[in-house]
């Protein structure tokens, strides 16, 4: 009885959770006696591609249940969603560049589809940083732009890479949540919890809700009766064809394939959670989940990524669990008076809470001014109209985005219109405070 005082007291839970949770460390302790924490958590980063936060359940009502495991998963002890992170740009290199190297895009300049600055220039990585502080790492990839093969650099640091997911042939079609958590979790599975052994950084890369937008069978949010040119599989360009003149009826069925690929991933998010806790490491996992950048589905006659900075793209989630035993540790720092949070922390605060030393580029400090910015130049230049280079800095609970190439600038209220679909008029005060901003802020230049 006295080891069940001891770690109910300890992990603040409620008896019978606590005996259901004893009872699952028996399994990897072998002998049944509680155990003081890991110095080091084991770390799981969940990175969802072309995921917006107003879909998710936790977030915001999306008029039905898309996402039932994250909910579970923010009602347990110990986890939460939390509002506000702006993602760093509006397409993957730029972010998850960001999410690699605790960096903004001016210092790490990852920001075009092919060349030097397709590459990460930095070799202090997230991943590197936790196997050298003798992390076992593992990491499943399946966007195609991350793979080994393009040649940037991410998979760096880990011992464990398969990018599998992300080398189909049709990249946009082949990749399923059930392909990425299965490869994850049964190297999870083959590294055992034992206190003894080195703590585990399991990284997986999920692609479902980027487009194309697939019909998942064991799930329906079809629009009855639409039959209009939006059909699941159709691919981007396809649907890019169509943006200028998207309906209300159409952009239901966009939603509808839309979230039916988020609910695919959320079943991976369960499947995630069940295995920590089968295999006794729940209570030792600090476990992130967050995106890269959101998606436009006709809102601004727009479908996809990279073509805007308003909040479809930029407005991201970050859910994450800390247990009890490593909650001292976690520190998020806010962007000052906002209530936001900057990309470019994330990496910081999980080295923090890990216990794991930073490199000198990280530091763990709140923002004055939240940025992002997209620089997106296609390869191909036939999509010279795709060329997009947009800024947009927060603060005073104001978005201010600056079109460089269209000469224009925008000024939103997110406390009033989160959606930001509304833009202020010219006379607005906020404008005198914002401006300024934009030269107080590095962006990344052009070479
Ligand atoms: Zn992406």
């Amino acid at each position: 009885m006295m080891n069940y005082s001891l770690r109910s007291g300890f992990l603040g839970m409620t008896f019978p959770a606590a005996v259901t949770l004893l009872c699952g460390s028996l399994l990897w302790t072998g002998c049944g006696q509680a155990e003081a924490p890991r110095q080091h958590p084991h770390v799981v980063l969940l990175v969802v591609d072309t995921l917006r936060q107003d879909r998710l359940n936790p977030y915001r009502d999306p008029g039905r249940m898309v996402t039932p495991n994250l909910q579970d998963l923010v009602s347990q002890e110990g986890a939460v969603a939390l509002p506000g992170l702006l993602a760093a740009s509006s397409w993957t290199k730029p972010s998850m560049a960001t999410i690699w190297t605790g960096q903004t895009p001016a210092q790490h300049g990852v920001m075009r589809l092919q060349g030097a600055h397709a590459r990460l220039q930095t070799e202090q990585t997230l991943p590197v940083s936790f196997a050298a502080a003798g992390y076992r790492t593992g990491g499943v990839m399946s966007n195609f732009l991350l793979t080994r093969r393009m040649g940037a650099g991410f998979e760096r640091g880990f011992q464990f890479w398969d990018d599998a997911p992300g080398r189909h042939p049709n990249p946009h079609r082949g990749t399923t949540a059930q392909e990425v958590t299965s490869s994850g979790l049964s190297w999870l599975k083959q590294q055992g919890a034992h206190q003894d052994m080195p703590p585990v950084f399991l990284m997986l890369h999920y692609f479902d809700p980027h487009a194309s937008f697939e019909d998942q069978v064991d799930v329906d949010f079809s629009v009855p009766d639409y039959d209009g040119w939006v059909t699941p599989g159709a691919s981007t360009d396809l649907l890019r064809e169509y943006q200028a003149k998207v309906t209300a009826e159409d952009q239901a069925a966009l939603l509808g394939w839309y979230d039916e690929e988020i609910w695919a991933v959320d079943r991976a998010i369960g499947q995630v959670v069940e295995t920590l806790k089968a295999q006794g490491m729940w209570e030792d996992t600090i476990l992130m989940i967050t995106a890269d950048h959101g998606e436009e589905l006709g809102e601004r006659q727009h479908i996809g990524h990279t073509q805007t900075l308003m909040s479809e793209l930029v407005d991201v989630p970050l859910v994450v669990h800390i247990p009890e035993a490593y909650q001292s540790r976690w520190n998020l720092p806010e962007a000052n008076g906002q209530g936001g949070y900057a990309m470019t922390q994330l990496m910081p605060a999980l080295l923090a809470v890990s216990g794991v030393p930073m490199p000198p580029q990280c530091r763990l400090e709140a923002p004055e001014i939240l940025q992002a910015e997209v620089d997106f130049e296609p390869v191909r230049k036939e999509h010279v109209e795709k060329f997009v280079r947009q800024r947009a800095v927060r603060a005073h609970g104001l978005q201010l985005t600056w079109d460089l190439r269209g000469e224009q600038m925008w000024l939103h209220d997110l406390t009033q219109d989160p959606q930001m679909m509304q833009a202020l008029p010219a006379d607005h005060p906020g404008w005198s405070k914002m401006r300024p901003l934009l030269d107080q802020v590095q962006f990344w230049e052009a070479p």
